[in-house]
């Protein structure tokens, strides 16, 4: 579709007797990619989120009937295009297709449509509509949390059927003719993936948060996106002029001539930032003062390897397991996770790569591994603790982890450790295992360095302990705050307490490293903490030997390690160690951090005074 054509389109829109220029209004959703992009929006998906509901004549069963079959036929084929183009890429995401090739194939969705059709007489769209609603509530019943999160699969594609029933073409992303901003209830990773070679300027959805696949996708490519925006699909039109804030999660609708300018102003500020940001990417981390600090980055698939290199990464100094457990209802057997661990080894080397062997509970679920509901679950069976009760699945990961250790460099590491006894029990399985491979002739790498994550107090209080019996710790921050301050990390009544500032967790890390500096091992860092600009002054002066954060945030780190010295952020911990409170860290930080890093912190982008405020 043309850009005049998407225009004329959007005026439709307005009724008769309305304003020349409608009402700028904010929406809010999470910013998932950052960025900024000004333009007009194309609906992808039903006519622009409502389609017509319409009683047919009892003639018009078996034509409409034919028409809905024949769309779901259109987006079987879709999918199953989409599998074999993006196969090498999409990888991790096949499963996701593949089920959802499943759904539209079996009867709740297929069936269920075409009776609705012929008993109430309705036309399609409707009818599908309802069967949703019915499928919706058989997942709403089902205890298990795998099967509950598939209800987003479902819907993921019957989106793409309302669509097809809406005559917008095989291809959702054929329409952008012009530049646009795409707006959908939601996008499938695979729908993102294609979005790089189209003309599309960024996107918008309804569903989804920071951390769903899609998002993951759009950050991987350097997609500008907001996602989880309410009701964005009823409030906004093809046709209509945005402004979308990918780091805000900001989205102007209808913006007025002086606040196009303004934005425009911003982004032109945003571009010039990046592309001067973007030189640090490859440039060593260290100080003025010739500290080195490692820069690595933590990614879930293989799909981020690349981006992780292009934007500087030494190293994976978090590689997080799980992925390949929940995006299955099987167990992923030995040879699939050789097979996807060799790969992550191969494409990475000859920079290191740290795993961390399954972490699952918590807010990570999968069925596959029987995890049942537990009331309290991030103080349940989670990581290690799931490990050991499921030695099965434990010995199964890390023979593949061991066995791919001579592909690349391997460096393992467990999660949530809280005392010696654990530490002692995977020596013990790890031996064994390693004892397994030998006797069956597997080759290993000779030196595999081994560490725990440490994100647990009790961890902390006996870090000097612990030190002595592995090779690195990685600290945990996410996990840290949630267990030190006692805030649940996905509880948004009291997300404001989470605070990387508080004081408590400030002295915890520098207790962690001087302990494992006392025993002559490395401390990294590889919470959310390791990429905030905030922060990095801090974590610099507490002696940190690894940080490792979101690609993206690399070269934004690189630059604020490169224009720091060792020795004033020692002064700086000092100071601020010596505080009471994280309001008192705070106040310091919002007045000392501007006015040291005025250049590196001069950007809209990094959004990093709203952290201090
Ligand atoms: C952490 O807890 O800081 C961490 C990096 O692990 P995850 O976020 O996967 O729990
Ligand atoms: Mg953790």
């Amino acid at each position: 579709m043309a850009f005049g054509e998407i225009m004329k389109n959007s005026r439709k829109g307005h009724p008769a007797g309305a304003p020349e220029h409608p009402l700028p209004r904010t929406l809010y959703g999470t910013g998932a990619s950052p960025g900024i992009v000004i333009g007009p929006v194309l609906r992808v998906g039903g006519a622009d989120g409502r389609y017509r509901r319409r009683r047919i004549d009892p003639a018009q069963v078996d034509k409409e009937t034919a028409r809905f079959l024949q769309a779901v036929d259109r987006a079987v084929a879709e999918l199953e295009e989409s599998r074999r183009q993006f196969a090498a890429q999409l990888a991790d995401f096949v499963p996701v297709l593949d089920t959802q090739v499943l759904i539209l194939k079996d009867r709740p969705l297929r069936q269920r449509t075409v009776e609705i059709i012929a008993r109430e007489k309705i036309n399609a769209e409707w009818a599908l509509e309802r069967a949703v609603e019915e499928v919706r509530k058989i997942f709403a019943a089902i205890a298990d949390p795998y099967f509950r999160e598939r209800f987003h699969d479902v819907e993921q594609v019957s989106e793409r059927v309302w669509r097809l029933l809406a005559g917008n073409g095989a291809d959702p992303l054929a329409g952008a003719g012009e530049p646009v901003i795409l707006l959908a209830r939601d996008f499938s990773p695979a729908d993102t993936l294609r979005m790089k070679s189209s003309r599309i300027l960024g996107f918008l959805t309804e569903r989804g948060g920071a951390t769903s696949h899609t998002t993951i996708v759009a950050r991987t490519l350097g997609m500008p996106a907001v996602v989880g925006v309410e009701n964005v699909t009823r409030e906004v039109a093809t046709g209509d002029l945005v402004v979308l804030e990918g780091s805000t999660g900001r989205v102007h609708l209808h913006p007025t001539e002086d606040q196009l300018e303004l934005y425009r102003e911003q982004q032109r500020q945003e571009q010039s930032y990046s592309e001067q940001v973007a030189r640090f990417a490859h440039l060593p981390p260290v100080t003025i003062d010739g500290l080195r600090v490692r820069v690595h980055a933590n990614i879930e698939m293989a799909e981020e390897i690349v981006a992780a290199l292009e934007y500087g990464a030494g190293g994976i100094g978090l590689f997080r397991s799980e992925y390949d457990y929940v995006a299955r209802r099987q167990l992923p057997d030995e040879e699939t996770l050789f097979a996807a661990y060799r790969e992550l080894l191969a494409s990475v080397a000859p920079f290191p790569v740290t795993i961390r062997t399954l972490d699952i509970g918590g807010d990570k679920f999968a069925s596959a591994v029987g995890w049942g509901g537990e009331l309290n679950p991030a103080l349940g069976s989670r990581a290690i603790r799931f490990s050991f009760r499921r030695p099965d699945i434990f010995r199964t990961q890390l023979r593949a982890i061991y066995r791919a250790s001579v592909y690349g460099k391997l460096k393992i590491m467990f999660p949530m450790i809280s005392s010696v006894c654990e530490v002692e029990r995977i020596k013990e399985t790890t031996a064994e295992v390693l004892h397994e491979l030998k006797r069956e002739g597997r080759p290993v790498a000779g030196e595999i360095s081994t560490g725990i994550m440490i994100e647990v107090p009790s961890a902390v209080a006996m870090a000097d302990v612990l030190a002595r019996e592995v090779d690195f710790f990685s600290i945990g921050t996410n996990d840290l705050i949630q267990y030190t301050l006692a805030i649940d990390r996905v509880n948004e009544h009291v997300a404001h307490m989470y605070d990387p500032l508080h004081p408590a967790v400030l002295r915890m890390i520098r207790q962690v490293v001087e302990a494992g500096h006392a025993a002559g091992i490395e401390v990294e860092l590889c919470g959310e903490m390791a990429g905030d600009v905030v922060c990095l002054p801090l974590l610099l002066g507490l002696g940190l030997d690894e940080l490792s954060m979101h690609p993206l945030a690399i070269p934004y780190i690189k630059r604020m390690i490169r224009n720091s010295t060792g020795e004033e952020t020692a002064a700086l911990v000092r100071e601020i160690l010596a505080m009471g409170s994280s309001r008192e860290i705070r106040h310091y930080l919002a007045d000392y951090l501007p006015r040291r890093y005025p250049e590196e912190l001069g950007s809209g982008r990094l959004n990093w005074r709203e952290r201090l405020c």
